[in-house]
């Protein structure tokens, strides 16, 4: 595929700083700034030819790592080859030596997400969502009859015009299945990408032979939709693990306001099979979708939000794992296919797991975690064994799941220590006093120091 961008002749003029651009190659005016997206900015502009009012987005090519360069690339022919009413156009592209700039329709209704947020309850009543979905869907089925998978559909991503239209942004991350059509005339595509609230789970979960683009865009659309009706995510912890195990659980719930025909179509896309997930093309024949007439919202009333916190912290109460979760909840709850590790390490900065772990275990004296790329047997023999050799009584005992917990005891002080294999190669373990039994925090921190120390080089990164 060639890239569309035309370089100019570099000038001073014409690579001004981000931030006071006045004019870009002479040839438009700049404005204020509209917003920023992960690797550029976009701003205002007018034509000095034909007075039109445009945005550009300007991507500096020095902030960018060389991978980012066919990343833009597809962005500029991806959304050259789409002519749809709801996907937003690119004019031109121009370049000079530093910097790259897209010309585009200008979105003068802001984002979707900036909408939202506007909004005092952070949610739409459901026909102006579907108003708005009916769009996105129309949007995507024409770029997937195109060849072209999104992958990062987003409300970021989701512009509207001045007429309240949506307007398909941000095809930065989109790839053009060209090369990697397969027997099933599907867009198997080899590239991690998205968002990681909105993206499908199959994306970090994916296999050697891909994953089909569309069908990942129909599970963001019921992100999208989820997000529109609610006004939170459907899948959100700071914990990527426990996130992606969400999905996989089909862990999400719906507030009492969000009508039953939409949780039905919601449900159905967010599917973490992508194989039983509903595709684009169906989803027009859905019944929340066509409307068949009738009004499915209803108000909320302070009664739903208290049982929606309730239930929140239930779900807390309820994490608090494998020494007061029953065994039939776990059972239920290990339905799910797991990541590899290098898929998760490649979710986090660098090889820094830490990002992996909830805030607060991080600077907590009760708590510790740790990951480790050996075998969960292997771990619980190394935890069995330190504990032994440090003067603890030691029970293992296994939970469902093929979890362990071990219980190290010394004196009235208790650990659990909980081992459990969160994808196919990396085993996350979790240590929990129990029971202090009267030890105080300093000798409590010389334990952790002799049971990190003892555990030595099983520990791929710790939580602190
Ligand atoms: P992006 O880099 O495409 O994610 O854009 C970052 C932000 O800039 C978006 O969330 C919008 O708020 C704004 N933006 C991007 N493109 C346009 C446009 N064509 N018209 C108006 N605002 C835009």
């Amino acid at each position: 595929m060639a890239a569309a961008v035309a370089e100019q002749p570099p000038s001073s003029s014409s690579s001004p700083p981000s931030t006071a651009i006045k004019t870009i190659l002479g040839r438009y005016q700049s404005g204020k700034l509209l917003g920023k997206g992960s690797f550029a900015k976009v701003y205002h502009a007018r034509s000095l030819t034909t007075n039109q009012s445009v945005a550009i987005k300007v991507i500096d090519k020095a902030k960018t790592h060389p991978s980012m360069e066919p990343r833009i690339v597809g962005e500029v022919a991806a959304m050259r080859r789409l002519n749809h009413p709801n996907i937003l156009k690119i004019h031109e592209v121009l370049a000079s030596k530093s910097k790259i700039y897209l010309v585009m329709e200008l979105a003068k209704g802001g984002d979707l997400f900036g909408k939202l947020s506007r909004r005092a309850d952070h949610k739409f009543p459901e026909p102006l969502a579907r108003k708005y979905f009916h769009q996105l869907v129309s949007a995507l089925q024409y770029c997937h009859q195109n060849g072209v998978a999104h992958r990062d559909v987003k409300p970021q991503n989701l512009l509207l015009d001045e007429e309240g239209n949506i307007k398909v942004s941000d095809f930065g991350l989109s790839a053009v299945a060209e090369t990697t059509v397969a027997s099933k005339d599907k867009l198997m595509l080899q590239t991690s990408c998205g968002t990681p609230a909105f993206a499908a789970p199959e994306i970090v979960g994916r296999t050697r032979n891909g994953y089909d683009g569309s069908k990942a865009d129909a599970w963001s659309c019921g992100v999208i939709l989820f997000v529109m009706l609610t006004g939170y995510l459907p899948f959100d912890d700071a914990n990527l693990v426990m996130m992606y195990r969400k999905m996989h659980r089909r862990e999400f719930r719906f507030p009492s306001w969000v009508s039953k025909p939409a949780r039905g179509l919601i449900s159905r896309l967010l599917d973490p099979n992508p194989n039983n997930r509903l595709s684009i093309d169906d989803i027009p024949n859905d019944s929340w979708f066509k409307n068949n007439g009738m009004m499915y919202s209803r108000s909320v009333s302070l009664g739903d939000m208290a049982s929606l916190e309730e239930k929140k912290y239930k779900k807390l109460l309820l994490m608090d794992r494998c020494n007061t979760m029953s065994e039939d909840i776990d059972r239920a709850r290990c339905n799910q296919s797991s990541m590899n590790a290098f898929e998760i390490i490649s979710m986090s900065s660098g090889l820094n797991l830490s990002g992996m772990f909830d805030q607060d275990y991080s600077d907590g004296r009760r708590e510790k975690r740790f990951t480790s790329r050996e075998s969960k047997a292997v771990v619980v023999e190394k935890v069995v064994g330190v504990g032994e050799r440090l003067g603890y009584e030691v029970e293992k005992r296994e939970k469902c799941c093929g979890n362990f917990c071990v219980w190290l005891g010394k004196g009235r002080f208790v650990l659990s220590v909980t081992v459990s294999e969160v994808a196919s190669e990396l085993v996350v373990v979790e240590m929990k006093v129990v029971d202090s039994g009267g030890v105080g925090w300093d000798q409590e921190e010389v334990y952790w120091e002799q049971l990190k120390s003892g555990l030595g080089d099983i520990i791929a990164s710790w939580n602190q």
